[in-house]
């Protein structure tokens, strides 16, 4: 069964080959063919061959979906008190988690899915076709692997985040849950997942703690990612580059010697102003970082604490207004960005053979994520192939 999406007024492709010759692969007047889940054919709309079936984009915009590389989705409880209370003027500490790992253990498996399921759908309406999600609020073995298997059966992009602070139980010990996390909880976790991650920040884990869970990751075959550099300097995001991770998420706070390694390396730094917003914290600096070179990627950072939304338009209006990306370059970041975050190259842009994750927009252009913050543009969503919108 083939599909041809007509008269697309811009379409984002993200692929350089095909358009205007810019990052984001512009085509005006644009079609897609969708062949079953893959992008089969895309070009202007007046080449475009027969299909099944035929829809009218009717002028609006299109581009890949989102790639959501970093959330925290497998939760149960409600910390709004404890954002009213930072409204209120109380900072932001890593220590808030403790109320929802208790919450997280307390749940239900049947509670955990169906909150899941919740906003995978949200972030879905939202144009969000590709989401990564974490453990991190069980802190045992059982509540670890229970949270990944929950996970594994909704999105492929699964990370092991047992080192999301340490356990209260070792709150006196935390070389003794270290030990855990790279050991048995380790073992009970690493079927269900494809990354491991840790939270590298004064007040959960240092940095020889940090490469010692990285390292015992990868070791059960698991790629890493690393919560860096969010609340203060620190080792995380050197120690993300030299250990080849994939993503160094947050890197709010860079030295010099930061932003050169993540220019030099292969590292994506993802940043995630949604946490920045939600805490009244100083924005990361997106133009330092793209103007050296580094890959930047943008993504939600959901999560009941420090970042309580599932909406990539949001962060893309955030990272225009506030970090110095044009709308350009934060729509490629939150697209093709979250790709290369996952090392994903099926997904984040409009290409033949690409997973046809597709999103219409009320508007004329991908501008307009940035240009009208907080209205509801997105019109249509296909995602490997399936009209969800
Ligand atoms: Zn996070």
């Amino acid at each position: 069964m083939t599909t041809l999406v007509t008269h697309i007024a811009r379409l984002v492709t993200n692929d350089p080959s095909l358009g205007d010759g810019t990052p984001l692969g512009l085509i005006q007047d644009a079609a897609v063919v969708i062949d079953g889940d893959r992008v089969a054919w895309v070009g202007e709309t007046s080449k475009a061959p027969a299909t099944d079936n035929r829809v009218d984009a009717e002028g609006r915009a299109g581009l890949p979906g989102f790639v959501d590389s970093h959330s925290h989705l497998v939760f149960a409880g409600d910390r709004t008190a404890e954002f009213n209370a930072r409204m209120s003027g109380r900072p932001y500490s890593a220590g808030g988690i403790r109320t929802t790992v208790a919450a997280t253990r307390a749940a239900t498996d049947a509670e955990l899915a169906a909150n899941l399921d919740r906003y995978l759908a949200e972030a879905l309406r939202q144009g969000t076709t590709t989401m990564e999600t974490k453990s991190g609020y069980g802190l045992t073995a059982a509540d670890e692997s229970r949270a990944l298997r929950v996970a594994a059966a909704r999105t492929d992009e699964v990370t092991y985040l047992g080192a999301h602070i340490v356990a209260p139980e070792y709150a006196d010990d935390p070389g003794a849950y270290v030990d855990l996390v790279t050991g048995p909880i380790l073992d009970a976790c690493a079927p269900h997942a494809r990354w491991v991650d840790v939270f590298c920040e004064r007040g959960a884990f240092d940095g020889d703690q940090a490469r010692a869970v990285l390292t015992a990751g990868a070791r059960k075959g698991l790629l890493p990612r690393i919560h860096a550099n969010q609340l203060t300097y620190g080792p995380g995001v050197q120690l993300a580059v030299e250990l080849g991770a994939a993503s160094a998420d947050h890197c709010t706070h860079l030295s010099d010697e930061d932003v050169d390694a993540l220019a030099q390396g292969d590292t994506v730094a993802t940043l995630l102003p949604g946490a920045e917003f939600s805490t009244r914290a100083e924005w990361p600096d997106a133009r330092r970082l793209l103007d050296a070179g580094a890959t930047v990627a943008l993504a939600s950072d959901c999560n009941p604490g420090s970042s309580f939304t599932s909406s990539v338009p949001f962060c893309v209006a955030l990272a225009v207004r506030d970090m110095g990306m044009t709308p350009d370059e934060a729509v490629w970041a939150a697209t093709a960005g979250g790709a290369a975050a996952l090392r994903r190259t099926d997904v984040g842009r409009i290409s033949p053979g690409a997973r046809a994750d597709l999103v219409l927009l009320d508007a004329p252009s991908h501008v307009h994520l940035a240009y009208r913050p907080g209205v509801p543009l997105v019109s249509a969503v296909w995602r490997a192939g399936h009209r969800e919108v």
